[in-house]
C-alpha cells in the first residue's frame, strides 16, 4: 500500500515489487498499516504461506465472482446470465463452478425466482453457445492466477489445445510470451487445482482446440526446409506482423470487440499489440484514431482503415 493510492491489476500484469522504502519522502503524517487478519470478503483465515496472501478457502471464496467472471463478455460471452441468476444457482447448490452450466437442464432453470420458459430456452441456447468458443476464452474463463484474456490468447496460440496446456511443464510454459519462471509454477499448480473443472468441460462437450492453430517445431540449425506446418503459417496474410488497432471499427469489422480484433489478428498469423514502436508492422486506423495513428505516421508505419483490414483478411472472416 503506497499512501493513499489504490493500485487495481488486472489479471495478466506483471506487477511491480515493492523494493525498499524512501525514508527521505516522509513527512511525518504517516500512519502504520493494519493488515487484514481475515478474507474480507468471507471472512475466513488467511493463507499467508506465499508472497500474495489469499483467502484460505481458495477458489471456494469469490465463487459467485469467479462465476460471473467466466461467463462475461471478453470469456464465454453467455447472455442472459447475470449476476441474480447466478447467484440463485449457487445458492441452491445447482453450480459450483462454471463448467456445471454446461450441464444445466431446462427443468432446474424453471425453479429459478422469475425465470420463464422463454428465458430459461434462450439461457440454455447461450450455454450451448459458449461450447464452441475458442480454446482462449475457454482458458481464460478458469481464471488462471496471472493470466487475464491477452496471456490466455497467447497461451491457447502456442499450445493449440487444452491437453497440450495441460502436458507442459515450467519450461514449456516459460516459451509462452510472458511467461518467466516465477509466473510458470503459478500456472501449473493453477492448473492442476482446476484440473476437476476442465475435466468437466470436456466431458460436457466444451471445445478445446485454438482454431487456425498450426503445429510448428523450431527450425533446426542446419536451417532445412520449413515443415508444412511452418509454410502454411507463413502464408498467413498477417504472418509474423505486430499489429496495432486503434480507434473505432468500421464497415465488415465495427461489430468486433478489442478481444475479437486481437483474436482475428493472432488467427491471420499476426500479433496485435497496444502500442507503436518501430517494430510495429502494420496499424489499423479506424475512427477518431488519434495519437497511435500520427505516431505510426511519423515512423513511417504502413496505416489501413478497418475496410482495408477486412479485405486482407477476407478469407479469415467468420
Ligand atoms: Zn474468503
Amino acid at each position: 500500500m503506497l499512501g493513499d493510492h489504490v493500485i487495481v491489476y488486472r489479471a495478466g500484469e506483471v506487477i511491480p515489487r515493492v523494493e525498499g522504502a524512501v525514508a527521505g519522502l516522509r513527512t511525518g503524517t504517516e500512519q502504520p498499516i493494519d493488515f487484514p487478519e481475515l478474507c474480507p470478503r468471507c471472512g475466513s483465515g488467511i493463507d499467508r504461506s506465499q508472497e500474495r496472501w489469499r483467502c484460505a478457502r481458495g477458489r471456494s471464496c469469490g465463487q459467485k465472482e469467479a462465476i460471473r467472471y467466466a461467463v462475461a463478455h471478453d470469456a464465454l460471452d453467455i447472455d442472459g446470465l447475470g449476476e441474480k441468476i447466478i447467484v440463485q444457482l449457487v445458492d441452491k447448490g445447482l453450480i459450483e463452478d462454471f463448467a456445471d452450466l454446461f450441464t444445466l437442464t431446462r427443468d432446474q432453470l424453471l425453479t429459478l425466482d422469475r425465470m420463464g420458459a422463454k428465458s430459461a430456452d434462450n439461457l440454455l441456447a447461450a450455454i450451448e453457445t459458449a461450447k464452441t468458443k475458442p480454446l482462449n476464452r475457454v482458458f481464460c474463463a478458469l481464471g488462471v492466477l496471472g493470466t487475464g484474456r491477452s496471456m490466455s490468447l497467447r497461451i491457447a496460440a502456442h499450445f493449440g489445445s487444452m491437453q497440450a496446456i495441460r502436458d507442459a511443464d515450467a519450461v514449456a510454459l516459460e516459451q509462452v510470451n510472458g511467461i518467466g519462471n516465477e509466473k510458470a509454477p503459478v500456472i501449473l499448480e493453477e492448473l492442476a487445482d482446476l484440473a476437476p473443472v476442465i475435466d468437466k468441460l470436456v466431458a460436457a462437450g466444451v471445445n478445446m482446440n485454438q482454431p487456425g492453430f498450426v503445429f510448428s517445431t523450431p527450425t533446426d540449425v542446419e536451417g532445412e526446409a520449413e515443415t508444412s506446418a511452418q509454410e502454411a503459417k507463413s502464408e498467413l496474410p498477417l504472418a509474423g506482423m505486430t499489429v496495432v488497432v486503434t480507434g473505432a471499427m468500421t464497415g465488415p469489422l465495427s461489430d468486433l470487440s478489442r478481444t475479437e480484433m486481437t483474436e482475428l489478428i493472432a488467427k491471420a498469423g499476426g500479433r496485435a499489440s497496444s502500442s507503436v514502436s518501430a517494430r510495429t508492422h502494420l496499424v489499423v486506423a479506424g475512427e477518431r484514431a488519434g495519437s497511435k495513428r500520427d505516431k505510426a505516421r511519423a515512423l513511417g508505419i504502413e496505416t489501413i482503415t478497418p475496410e482495408e483490414l477486412a479485405q486482407r483478411l477476407a478469407g479469415h472472416l467468420t
